[in-house]
């Protein structure tokens, strides 16, 4: 078995060495806690897991092609997403930015929207912010081909302004049929509009971040965006934090 197979195999298990270089590449100084180690924080605990109430009720859009969104391969999925012209972003878009990862994933990462550089280049998370991502994955022993990471928005909003409502609503079929396609395990929402969009929620992230939500029975996490850590780098020890809870999790399952 390939060394990689064999990493793969074990879930995170990454050498001491690997997991403080990538530490040290996301800004977190490292030291040994005499309570043990980082790894050993307990998950969060069942009587903190909160209902996301009602979310495909209310955040299913009033759009016609809602039902057939719902029940396409992921071809099919694709193929929609790329000549979507439900809102207006289709035409500022030079590309849509469907998503990337394993189809299998066990964990779905989504984020807000694609910005310059992934809009140019058709894949999430590939500028400054998704450079943080990767190394915050590799951080918990998880590589971007591992798990799949996708986007509110498929379409970049012209000078990364916050999405709107009806945009939002106008993507979360394609969204809802990606995380039906995987069945993850767990969700992890990045940044304040993801976690509000999914969970229906307005709350402060630092509250969302604080609980084990229920998205439709896929456990989910809220942590900070990679964009906001890169902007706030003081943050990226509580992002740590969620890291090591989310990884806890997915452990557990
Ligand atoms: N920010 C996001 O939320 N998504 C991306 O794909 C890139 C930056």
């Amino acid at each position: 078995m390939s060394a990689q197979a064999e990493q793969q195999e074990q879930g995170c298990s990454l050498a001491e060495s690997d997991r403080r270089y990538y530490l040290e590449v996301m800004g977190i100084q490292t030291w040994q806690s005499c309570h043990g180690s980082d790894m050993e924080q307990s998950p969060v605990p069942q009587s903190q897991i909160v209902q996301a109430e009602g979310v495909i009720e209310a955040s299913a859009p009033v759009l016609a092609s809602t039902s057939d969104v719902s029940s396409m391969d992921w071809s099919q999925l694709q193929q929609a997403v790329s000549s979507c012209q439900l809102c207006e972003l289709h035409s500022s878009r030079s590309n849509t930015v469907f998503g990337v990862g394993n189809q299998h994933a066990e964990l779905m990462i989504i984020g807000e929207a694609p910005g310059a550089d992934e809009d140019l280049e058709g894949e999430p998370f590939v500028g400054r912010a998704g450079q943080l991502l990767d190394a915050m994955l590799k951080a918990i022993g998880l590589d971007r081909q591992q798990v799949y990471i996708s986007n509110i928005l498929k379409c970049r909003p012209p000078g990364n302004r916050n999405p709107h409502v009806s945009e939002t609503l106008c993507c979360d079929p394609y969204l809802q049929r990606q995380i039906a396609l995987i069945q993850p395990k767990m969700i992890l929402a990045l940044g304040r509009i993801a976690a509000h969009h999914l969970l229906l929620s307005q709350d402060a992230l630092g509250k969302l971040r604080e609980h084990l939500h229920n998205y439709n029975g896929i456990p989910l996490l809220v942590s900070y965006h990679p964009a906001y850590l890169l902007r706030k780098p003081v943050e990226k020890r509580k992002s740590w934090q969620d890291l090591l809870r989310l990884k806890q999790q997915l452990t557990a399952m």
